[in-house]
């Protein structure tokens, strides 16, 4: 097929959001005889699932402080238990174990997830928490631990597997997905802020709407679009903060522990949730019984079929520096500089010791291959939706985003004239009126 000069809707970026946006955008124009699938154009500089994506975790949770985050995740886990099997998704629940300074923020939550109907079992008191834990796993020895939260919904999918079966389904709807392209600007209409072509490294496309949806390389999008890299963000006590980046990155940190599935089951053995475990008791070593951390540190686990072990991570860590020097490509377990570390390989399996006697001793069985990436996050850390040209509509999730599913369905009714109240607290506007979302107690800048 011939390289297309124009497109109706030029979508940028095949990871979840791109292709969901571009599945639902199909449906809409059609259930609207106002188009279909053949009017959207979607491009990648890779392939599908080339980027963060095809590397997440693919954990699907409720679990958010923020009131807005919740009601949004809620949309988006319907969405996936409606397509599970196309898209690969294993809904065995998720857990958040926590201890005393977190209790009160997820009291809020279960108190909040009640409200919206999103169904959850909240256990307090250290006494309670490990008989709920040990009812699930007889050998659960965490210590501290005063809080669980246990969604009923929510577990998690093959990460790129998913992203396949929703390019299948965007595809099916008469979407053409073009790889290998990549974006290097926008040419703006005359005395106008629209864009009137996206300019690849194949040439030139004409469009009459795009959607940005680029992952970690929002940063370069942004600046293609003569956004703005510093800005004003009006914080909780009304005061102005000038000059502050409007995009940082952080290392997320994966990995996998070699044991077999079937060592890891729930005393019923079934397949247990997702577990994310956060703690302020110290830390010990499982190679050697020395001091790891006294510092509050989390991690989450499920055991992953796909992974061929217990794959999961730990807290990210902020990447030092000016955001414009960091080195996305290659990216993920592909890049030089940006992969898992030893120290997070010792602290994760120690960790999974810690809470399971079955995990003792197992830290050699650690997979040392390359695993994790970076994340792009916005001032707040929550994400950005919003159309920030006439005609360009950027979907920057703050590293947010492969649980989003839902999200593209709701831009897809923004793109076709209908505004989403689900989408309205993530505006770009909101730094500079200093509506902000509320913080957490948790040590993870996503939560
Ligand atoms: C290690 C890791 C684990 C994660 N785990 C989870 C999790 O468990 N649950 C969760 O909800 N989220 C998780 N996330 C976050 C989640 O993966 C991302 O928020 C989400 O996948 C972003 O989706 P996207 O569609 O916006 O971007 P991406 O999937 O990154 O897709 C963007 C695409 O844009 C393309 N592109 C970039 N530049 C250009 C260009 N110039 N021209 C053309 N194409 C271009 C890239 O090739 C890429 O395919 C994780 C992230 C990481 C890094």
């Amino acid at each position: 097929m011939a390289f297309p000069t124009s497109a109706r809707f030029v979508i940028i970026g095949a990871g979840i959001h791109g292709l969901s946006t571009a599945l639902h955008l199909a449906r809409g124009l059609k259930a609207r005889q106002a188009g279909t699938g053949a009017d959207i154009l979607v491009i990648d500089k890779g392939g599908i699932a080339a980027g963060a994506s095809g590397i997440a975790c693919g954990v699907v949770r409720n679990n958010y402080f923020q009131p807005a985050m919740r009601e949004l995740m809620a949309h988006s886990v319907a969405l996936w238990e409606e397509n599970r099997e196309a898209l690969h998704y294993n809904p065995v629940g998720y857990m958040q174990i926590s201890p005393e300074a977190m209790h009160g923020d997820v009291a809020a939550i279960h108190a909040e997830q009640q409200a919206i109907g999103y169904e959850s079992t909240f256990v307090e008191g250290e006494a309670d928490s490990a008989r709920y834990m040990r009812g699930l796993f007889d050998d659960w020895q965490a210590k501290g631990i005063t809080s669980v939260l246990h969604e009923k919904r929510g577990g998690y999918a093959h990460n790129a597997a998913a992203i396949c079966g929703l390019a299948g389904m965007a595809e099916a709807e008469g979407v053409r997905i073009l790889t290998g392209v990549t974006v290097k600007g926008f040419t703006f209409g005359h005395n106008s802020d629209a864009i009137v072509a996206v300019e690849t490294d194949r040439g030139r496309i004409e469009c009459g709407e795009i959607v940005v949806a680029p992952g970690p390389w929002v940063r370069d999008f942004w600046a293609m679009l003569d956004l703005p890299g510093r800005i004003t963000v009006r914080d909780a006590t009304g005061e102005d903060i000038d000059d502050v980046p409007m995009w940082r990155f952080w290392q997320l940190e994966e990995g996998v522990l070699g044991v077999p599935l079937s060592d890891f089951r729930t005393n019923e053995g079934q397949a247990p949730p997702v577990l994310h475990v956060d703690s302020d008791a110290p830390l010990v070593s499982d190679v050697d019984g020395s001091l790891i951390t006294e510092e509050m540190w989390g991690i989450y686990y499920k055991p992953d079929p796909q992974f061929g072990g217990i794959q999961g991570g730990a807290s990210p860590y902020p990447v030092e520096g000016d955001a414009d020097t960091v080195a996305l490509d290659p990216y993920g377990p592909a890049s030089p500089e940006f992969v898992s570390s030893p120290e997070f390989a010792h602290m994760w399996a120690s960790a999974l010791a810690h809470c399971h006697k079955r995990f003792e001793g197992m830290s050699h069985r650690y997979k040392r291959e390359p695993s994790g990436g970076l994340g792009c996050f916005t001032p707040d850390s929550f994400p950005v939706f919003d159309r920030m040209r006439p005609n360009a509509y950027m979907i920057a999730d703050s590293n947010h985003g492969y649980k989003m599913l839902g999200v593209g369905q709701l831009v897809a009714c923004e793109l076709l004239g209908e505004p989403s109240a689900l989408l309205a607290p993530f505006r770009f506007d909101r730094y500079a009126a200093g509506a902000l979302h509320p913080v957490s107690h948790s040590p993870f800048p996503w939560s």
